[in-house]
């Protein structure tokens, strides 16, 4: 119980988040702040390569609890022609890809992201992709999708950040978003044709490590439900300062590489669509030096399979379910 009112007292707002932020990166609205090629398993199951261009932009009006791409955006809208100039110089430098994914930390749909009066050249440089996936907060999906859609000869593709089904952490992540928001973009989309991949968090704040993997299973089967075709289970990670201060205060823990496994096995064996582990940066959630980089591969293969892989055995594995048990002891939070 103490926990709990430990919990309640944080006001968490934008004015909370904001002041607990480091520095931007400096970025040029006219250059894209990276891009890479990597395979990754179609919905027809093949692994094809996947081109991502991660534009500068604007930074997202939404300031989430525990989003750190704000650290690579403007403070201002990027002037109109900048995002077109991006993605043409990303494609000159590019290996070859049928499939482009348009990352611009925020919403691709948000007027002061992306300039609506560059959608046509845009549209116009994603010609030679089969499938093009951007990103949107949930609310901003309207029928200015249906127009980008129109102007594409590609797939459109739009992922979503459904981050958790617990209600209670939803709101305290401050996206401002219900879970009928979600659905009902998530419908929308579906209804128009456009796929729908769901970001989902692994262990937010506030949870234990064992809730964190039962709300992580649960979000994956609410997204499927609804018709999501895609699930990303994404480890939440530290580093926007929000985070570091909840983590003094007990309340925050990065999940370990074991229950990222354990999610990424149950929701391929639901064979209900495409499951896929991100593993950026994946080296910081396992500490163990005799099993590590095996856990890694495995999470790749099995990205990549879609079929679930031989468990690696390691001393270590008692170690982490006898932490798991005394977190269930402490499992206090938004009871
Ligand atoms: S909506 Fe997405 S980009 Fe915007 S603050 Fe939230 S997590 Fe970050
Ligand atoms: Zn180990």
């Amino acid at each position: 119980m103490h926990s709990m009112n430990k919990t309640t007292d944080i006001q968490i707002d934008d004015r909370w988040i904001l002041t607990r932020r480091s520095a931007k990166n400096p970025v040029n609205p006219w250059r894209p702040y990276t891009y890479l090629v990597e395979k990754e398993r179609t919905k027809d199951g093949v692994a094809e390569n996947v081109a991502t261009i991660f534009l500068t932009n604007r930074e997202c009006p939404f300031h989430c609890l525990m989003c750190d791409l704000w650290k690579n955006t403007t403070d201002c809208r990027v002037p109109d022609g900048a995002i077109p100039a991006q993605i043409q110089w990303a494609l000159d430098r590019l290996s070859p890809a049928p499939n482009l994914k348009l990352y611009n930390s925020g919403s691709f749909f948000d007027a002061q992201a992306i300039p609506p009066t560059d959608f046509q050249q845009i549209a116009k440089l994603l010609d030679p992709f089969r499938t093009v996936i951007v990103e949107s907060h949930p609310r901003l999906v309207n029928d200015r999708c249906l127009a980008f859609r129109d102007s594409l000869k590609s797939r459109l593709h739009v992922a979503l950040g459904l981050e958790t089904v617990h209600s209670d952490v939803l709101r305290k992540l401050n996206k401002r978003m219900t879970l009928k928001d979600f659905e009902r973009a998530t419908n929308y989309l579906i209804q128009n044709k456009i796929l729908v991949r769901a970001f989902i968090l692994l262990r937010p704040p506030f949870l234990t490590e064992a809730e964190g993997v039962i709300w992580a299973k649960r979000s994956i089967d609410f997204a499927f439900n609804i018709g999501v075709e895609c699930c990303v289970v994404i480890p939440t990670r530290g580093g926007n300062g929000a985070l570091e201060r909840l983590r003094e205060q007990g309340l925050f823990h990065s999940p370990t590489i074991q229950s990222l496994e354990e999610v990424l096995e149950y929701g391929i064996q639901l064979n209900y669509g495409r499951v896929f582990a991100d593993l950026w940066d994946m080296e910081k959630f396992s500490h163990c030096k005799i099993c590590s980089s095996q856990r890694i591969q495995r999470l790749r293969h099995m990205n990549m399979t879609q079929v679930k892989a031989a468990p690696i055995q390691c001393p270590c594995d008692k170690k982490s379910a006898k932490s798991i048990g005394l977190d269930i002891k402490q499992e206090v939070y938004l009871r």
